[in-house]
């Protein structure tokens, strides 16, 4: 089979692990070039990778030595590398979220259905989870019946200064907002966001915790734990209880340790470390469907309403309402 040649843009923090992820333990592609703004960071991937710099995300797109693009360039990147991506009809994979705003996840969902075939992936890598991927199974058996709430928690031990109230919500709670709906099979119809006490460990304008609550078309209640100054941990969890019984997200596979009288698990304290097989088995994944023609997990629609339930969220927390989830017609192109 002929490898995919693959262009990486954005040789930040996830760009780095992401190329070498390529590089190093995905079959049937290999990095072909990356490319920065920062140059002094394309050049430190390059070197890592073995692998050539293209100056410009521009011409990195147009090389007909590129069969297909990772965007990891930060968030307000995003929109345009993807357009430019599909006015050439190559396949992307984009790191979450699609676009900042829904208006922006728009315009690319009309670029795709104009160009009459779906290119792009978003990288909501929990759908290749495997503690997950048993949950949906489960509730697709008929395990639990028909669920009827789902209770999660996002947690981490702390976070960079400057952390604003709506990235809480387009950076941390965007992967249950696009997670759950795909595990339950159903769609959102209304949101509604609760501050608790806050934590003396959050700067003084951010707050947390926050609690997300969604409400889906059957009437199934999520509600969303996001703490990110918990200070014991990375920890992720999800309870989806059903009319027949509940299923629990497993934790991830450590030993357990009895010692001076105690009996516990060492938890995760980052999300890189909690995902590394999701993220592999989600790459792979799109190595695999390019190179069959076709498409996997997360689409461009899901991107747009991911973007616009985090912005009712955030809506919520500022005006304290309900707010409700008004989608247009979903285009045919999209499952
Ligand atoms: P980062 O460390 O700030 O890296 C972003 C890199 O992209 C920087 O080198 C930046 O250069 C560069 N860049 C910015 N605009 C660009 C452009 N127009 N063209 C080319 N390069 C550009 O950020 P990160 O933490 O790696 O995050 C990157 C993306 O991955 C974000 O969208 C983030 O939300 C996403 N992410 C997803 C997950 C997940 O769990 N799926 C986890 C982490 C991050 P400058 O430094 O000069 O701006």
């Amino acid at each position: 089979m002929k490898d995919l040649r693959i262009g990486l843009i954005g040789c930040g923090a996830i760009g780095e692990k992401h190329a070498l992820r390529i590089q190093n333990n995905l079959q049937n592609c290999h990095l072909a070039a990356v490319s920065d703004a920062k140059q002094e960071n394309a050049a430190r991937v390059a070197s890592v990778c073995n692998t050539p710099v293209i100056e410009s995300s521009a011409a990195l797109i147009a090389s007909p030595d590129i069969d297909a693009i990772v965007v990891t360039a930060w968030d307000p990147a995003h929109k345009d590398l993807v357009l430019d991506c599909i006015a050439h009809g190559k396949y992307v994979f984009c790191e979450k979220p699609l676009a900042t705003t829904a208006s922006a996840c728009r315009e690319i969902i009309n670029a795709e259905v104009s160009h009459g075939k779906r290119l792009v992936q978003v990288g909501f890598m929990r759908r290749f989870d495997r503690g997950y991927r048993l949950l949906k199974q489960s509730i697709e058996q008929g395990v639990i019946g028909n669920p009827l709430m789902v209770h999660c928690a996002h947690r981490s031990p702390s976070i960079a200064p400057g952390f604003s109230d709506d990235y809480m919500i387009s950076q941390v709670c965007i992967h249950e907002i696009d997670l759950i709906q795909w595990l339950v099979g159903d769609t959102y119809e209304s949101v509604y966001l609760e501050v608790p006490r806050q934590s003396c460990h959050a700067e003084p304008a951010l707050h947390d915790p926050q609690i997300a609550h969604i409400r889906t078309k059957t009437g199934i209640c999520i509600d969303v734990e996001l703490f990110v100054n918990c200070r014991f941990g990375y920890d992720i969890q999800c309870q989806i209880v059903g009319e027949n019984g509940a299923i629990r997200l497993p934790d991830p596979t450590y030993y357990t340790i009895r010692q001076n009288g105690f009996r516990g698990m060492p938890l995760c304290t980052n999300w890189e470390e909690r995902f590394a097989d999701a993220y592999h088995v989600e790459m792979q994944a799109w190595v695999d469907s390019t190179l069959a023609g076709t498409t996997t997990g997360s689409n461009s629609w899901d991107g747009y309403v991911a973007a616009v339930t985090a912005d009712a969220l955030n809506e919520s927390r500022r005006t304290e309402h309900r707010i409700s989830i008004d989608l247009p017609p979903k285009p045919s192109l999209y499952p």
